[in-house]
């Protein structure tokens, strides 16, 4: 609803807003705003990082950390790939993130500054299974 209001606001006020829609979610992007939907990645990634959602991202907004992944939120298209590729349930839109975890939306934006971009899967660590589910694991994030 939010993204809605928005879109017919620009829409009004703005004749150079554009609106992108993919199937439910509105990338919104005026001439001198941007108003971006993203993904999120949440707690449940620190120590799994499986990286099995870097694979289906079309443009690259993965970062990697030493034990978590991120998502860049300005480079994120919404394009919803990633979210049934990770075997941890770690990506969440972010108008959808549990409740508890909204603080990842701001880690994301904040990591991602500070971490390489990875675009390619590789090897989960070998105690993954094990960290898959437990719950407190941001304290164990590594920056
Ligand atoms: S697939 Fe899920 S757990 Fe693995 S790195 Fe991506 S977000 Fe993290
Ligand atoms: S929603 Fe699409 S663009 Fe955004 S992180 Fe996932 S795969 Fe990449």
């Amino acid at each position: 609803m939010r993204c809605v209001i928005l879109a017919i606001s620009n829409l009004l006020f703005n004749p150079a807003c554009i609106v992108y829609a993919n199937i439910s979610r509105f990338k919104i992007i005026t001439s001198g705003t941007d108003i971006v939907m993203t993904y999120v990645v949440v707690e449940n990634c620190i120590k799994c990082k499986y990286t099995d959602c870097v694979d289906v991202c079309p443009v690259d907004c993965f970062h990697e950390g030493p034990n978590f992944l991120v998502i860049d939120p300005e480079e994120c298209i919404d394009c919803t790939l990633c979210e049934p590729e990770c075997p941890a349930g770690a990506i969440f839109a972010d108008d959808d993130v549990p409740a508890g975890q909204e603080s990842f939306i701001e880690l994301n934006a904040e990591l991602t500054k500070q971490w390489p971009v990875i675009n390619a899967s590789k090897d989960p660590p070998s105690d993954a299974e094990e960290w898959d589910g437990v719950e407190g694991k941001l304290q164990y994030l590594e920056r």
